[in-house]
């Protein structure tokens, strides 16, 4: 069983995932699982409950957006 201050991590990971997902959504598995299981807050403890790949590719997907849009915002006030 993970300690409050370890399962305080994973809840703040899972909350950030949200923003940096940008879509409201629950997996499954792992740290994005709308209600956390014993087995997962035994995983916590041993810091192997993982993002799936899918929570992975939607976080890599926002942030390669805003990366573009950033790169676009650089160039629009470097012209004028
Ligand atoms: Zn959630």
């Amino acid at each position: 069983m993970g300690s409050e201050a370890t399962i305080l991590g994973y809840v703040l990971a899972h909350e950030i995932a949200h923003v940096l997902q940008g879509i409201a959504r629950h997996s499954a598995t792992g740290i994005m699982r709308a209600r956390w299981t014993d087995n997962d807050l035994r995983q916590m403890g041993i810091r192997v409950l993982a993002f799936t790949p899918e929570d992975v590719q939607l976080i890599r997907r926002l942030l390669a957006h805003r990366d573009a849009s950033a790169g676009c915002s650089e160039l629009l006030s470097a012209k004028l």
